[in-house]
């Protein structure tokens, strides 16, 4: 299963990276993955998961704040999404 639902709003709106105030694809453990993106004219989040528990897939808006995290609504599984900082040092750690 892949995540194409934030990419066709991204084509489809042609939303470049200036026009983010967040936007991150995050593999999880299980073969789980989250991606989410916040726009600069709106207040939520864009979010797009295959939960890391369950496998359950699901298109979702929220309310974009710091910290960011989402429950699975299958199985309630809470996705966190990390800092940016702490994003990169592992992003690194994970590709290098
Ligand atoms: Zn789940």
């Amino acid at each position: 299963m892949e995540l194409k639902k934030i990419q066709e709003l991204i084509e489809k709106n042609n939303i470049k990276p200036s026009d983010c105030v967040m936007h991150t694809q995050r593999k999880l453990e299980n073969n789980g993955r989250v991606r989410v993106l916040v726009l600069k004219n709106e207040t939520e989040a864009h979010v797009e998961y295959i939960c890391p528990k369950c496998g359950h897939y699901d298109y979702v808006r929220k309310k974009w704040k710091r910290p960011f995290s989402i429950k699975c609504k299958n199985c309630g599984e809470l996705i966190r999404i990390q800092k940016m900082k702490t994003l990169i040092k592992k992003d690194i750690k994970n590709n290098y």
